[in-house]
């Protein structure tokens, strides 16, 4: 299968790498960072996992798509807040059969992807791996995680099932969900109540339980987020989550979250595509979201001052 993976930083590489392993896959890497590029086509990928450095020789970095041309799969990992940009500066990767496939936090890249290619070639997902980049051509692994896909109209397809048969060939642990849209919320609360809280305060995941007045700010901004989930029509699937994010605080309690990665590495973030998306939806539906219009501008002006 022939595979282009949109935006090759921490995530693109953990999967391109993971895919191109395999000999029937041709996986073409497209990065705007061409010294990023230039070091993977001349030492192939270097990808840190479990203490050990894996060297990934088999995959073709670009800067421009016209080097790739049309793929059968295309797999967008830049930052949401590009994602429009991305898909259109990249357009020769898009044929007509082309399937697009969006793993990435935020809200509003089905969407994009829906405008700029057409709704039927669009699936979607999430997923719960880590990784962060360590320089030109190198990026580490660094936590295994579930990777959901679906069909945006929930049907469990032939071309979803080998989406899914793909990854999973390619050691990626792999589900299919009915609900994708309630999955990208699903993550989008969790992002919403931990990313721009660590972000401001500097904290770990695990600490924003440990002081009253950032874990009532996290459920506070969940449940803003939960509100508006529930009057656009979207099923969770968690029951409580508020609860579901405390558990994923718990769960990744070291992690330095994206987001405050981003603000300490002055880089910008996705905020407009996470807590600003809770304030956009909200005002459209009448709900009120005082705490993420806060977290919001905090997290601006962070930006604005570490730019
Ligand atoms: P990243 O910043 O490491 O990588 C994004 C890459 O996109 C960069 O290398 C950048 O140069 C490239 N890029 C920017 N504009 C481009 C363009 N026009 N065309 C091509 N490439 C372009 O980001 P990441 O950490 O890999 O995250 C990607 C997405 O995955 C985000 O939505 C993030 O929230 C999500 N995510 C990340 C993790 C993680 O652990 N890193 C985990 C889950 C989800």
């Amino acid at each position: 299968m022939k595979i282009a993976v949109i935006g090759a930083g921490a995530m693109g590489c953990l999967y391109g790498g993971k895919l191109s392993a395999l000999p029937e896959n041709q996986v073409f890497l497209l990065d705007v960072w061409k010294e990023h590029m230039d070091a993977v086509n001349e030492k192939g990928l270097q990808m840190e996992e479990d203490g050990q450095v894996l060297t990934y020789n088999g995959l073709k970095g670009c800067t421009s798509a016209s080097e790739a041309g049309p793929a059968d799969l295309a797999v967008i990992f830049v930052k949401s807040t590009l994602t429009e940009q991305a898909v259109r500066g990249n357009k020769e990767v898009f044929g007509p059969d082309t399937l697009a496939l969006t793993l990435q936090n935020g809200l509003g890249n089905i969407d994009i992807l829906k405008k700029e290619i057409g709704e039927s070639n669009v699936i979607g997902g999430t997923t719960a791996h880590g990784a962060t980049m360590l320089g030109p051509g190198k990026m580490r692994h660094a936590g295994k995680g579930k990777t959901i896909i679906g069909e945006l109209d929930g049907r469990e397809s032939e071309r979803i099932k080998a989406v899914a048969a793909l990854l999973e060939k390619a050691g990626l642990e792999t589900e299919i969900s009915g609900n994708v849209l309630g999955l990208v919320w699903d993550k989008l609360l969790v992002n919403v109540g931990i990313n721009a809280l660590t972000a401001i305060t500097g904290l770990h995941n695990g600490e924003l339980l440990e002081h009253p007045e950032t874990e009532r700010l996290l459920e506070k901004a969940v449940e803003e987020g939960a509100a508006v989930a529930a009057a656009k029509g979207v099923a969770l699937g968690f029951a409580d989550p508020v609860a579901h994010t405390k558990d994923v605080c718990r769960a990744t309690a070291a992690n330095k979250s994206s987001m405050l990665q981003d603000i300490l590495n002055r880089r910008q973030t996705e905020i407009d595509m996470i807590n600003g998306a809770i304030v956009r939806e909200g005002a459209a539906l009448g709900v009120q979201t005082p705490v993420n219009e806060t977290l919001s501008q905090l997290i601006r002006f962070l930006q604005k001052e570490k730019k």
